[in-house]
């Protein structure tokens, strides 16, 4: 495998870097306030001037047509930067690529550019209150009306609808468990939101009621019944590359490194081996993104990169904690390490990722 960068794409990333130097804010207040979440679209919305919000996608819709390489190396230099939480991420990272893969044209040009924009922010409402691992169990259902489908249920821990516009996710039209579910999306507006507060205190997730809201036969996508196929194909893009990118883990890394500087050795040399599992994600997700380029498919080895980086997360956040002892409060890695404890939760749990790498990647007995 050849682990030089072409010109063209060192050429990118020094692109990318000198922006990124000129532009990057002083931190933004939290995402999970109003104005936070105002502060994040309006960067969103500079990003996207800069055709840098999306830099895989095709120019159509607000991108660069750049390749998953590209995008790899967008996402060193934006972490490495200090650049604010991206706001549009459950829609970037999971609604687009499903909209791409099942979507219409006309569903593509008429979200996709917003999105790129951050003049909508989507928010995933897959999680039932009976229905988190077991997704098969959800009761929320779409019932056909005139012109579209009227939405009924209750959906939960759904992350930025406390402020988000849109919503998408797996409503059942017919059948039983993964038969009849179709997928869909809607505006927020009828929709109603109870925030909930995740460990610091602010409303990171939300609940979401549905008593009737209208959609248009527009916003469903892919047939109709066929919503776990499609479901299957965005968790893909969840766990593997696109939703917890390497960049975001070495910048992680070099930061732990530098405060474990002057550490007792034991604790340094915990640094240094994060840091070397770091790069190693790095690597790895190299080698991902060319057999993708390749036309080969992530599958379910994507669950062996969660497991991978939500536990590196946490040991490093756990570390610095330690390394900080009671001043950890005033900088930032005590929230980091409290959003870290939920890694091995979100994007399904690590426990059900275990079970899908032993039945699914190793060929173990069930
Ligand atoms: C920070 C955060 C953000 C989130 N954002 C979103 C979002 O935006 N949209 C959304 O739809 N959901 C979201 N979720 C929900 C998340 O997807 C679920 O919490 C997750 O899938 C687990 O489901 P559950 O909470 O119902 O737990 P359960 O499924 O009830 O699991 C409870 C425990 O039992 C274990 N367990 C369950 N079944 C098995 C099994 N068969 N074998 C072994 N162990 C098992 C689990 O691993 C877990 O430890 C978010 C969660 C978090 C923490």
């Amino acid at each position: 495998m050849d682990l030089d960068f072409s010109r063209a794409e060192q050429d990118f990333r020094a692109e990318v870097r000198d922006w990124l130097a000129a532009h990057v804010p002083a931190p933004l207040p939290s995402l999970d306030t109003p104005e936070g979440f105002a502060a994040h679209r309006a960067w969103e919305a500079e990003l996207a001037a800069a055709r840098l919000s999306v830099v895989s996608w095709p120019a159509a819709y607000g991108g660069r047509d750049a390749s998953l390489i590209d995008w790899l190396i967008f996402e060193e230099e934006y972490w490495a930067a200090g650049a604010p939480a991206r706001v549009g991420q459950n829609g970037i990272f999971l609604l687009a690529p499903t909209l791409m893969a099942f979507g219409t044209e006309e569903q593509r040009r008429t979200w996709l550019p917003r999105m790129a924009r951050a003049d909508d922010v989507w928010a995933q409402a897959w999680s039932e209150p009976e229905a988190g691992s077991d997704l098969a169990a959800l009761t929320s259902r779409a019932v056909r009306a005139d012109g579209g489908w009227r939405l009924y249920g209750h959906k939960t821990w759904s992350s930025r609808a406390s402020y988000a516009s849109h919503g998408f996710g797996l409503f059942r039209t017919s059948g039983a468990r993964h038969r009849g579910l179709t997928y869909l999306m809607f505006p927020m507006d009828e929709v109603t939101v109870r925030p909930i507060a995740q460990l610091d205190g602010l409303p990171g997730f939300a609940e979401l009621f549905f008593d009737g809201v209208l959609v248009p036969d527009s916003m469903v996508i892919g047939e109709v019944g066929d919503g776990w196929r499609i479901a299957m194909a965005a968790t893909s893009s969840e766990r593997g590359l696109t939703l917890r990118s390497p960049g975001r883990f070495l910048a992680t890394a070099d930061r732990l490194v530098a405060l474990a500087r002057d550490a007792d050795p034991v604790l340094a040399d915990r640094a240094v081996r994060c840091w070397t599992d770091a790069e190693a994600y790095r690597l790895h997700t190299f080698g991902t993104a060319r057999r993708l380029m390749a036309g080969e498919e992530a599958g379910p080895a994507t669950s062996m990169g969660k497991v991978f980086w939500s536990e590196l997360d946490l040991r490093m956040h756990t570390l610095a904690v330690e390394l900080l002892g009671d001043r950890a409060g005033e900088t930032p890695w005590l929230d980091g390490f409290l959003f870290s404890l939920a890694g091995p939760i979100y994007a399904g749990t690590n426990e059900i990722q275990r079970t899908i790498i032993a039945e699914r990647v190793l060929g173990l007995p069930r």
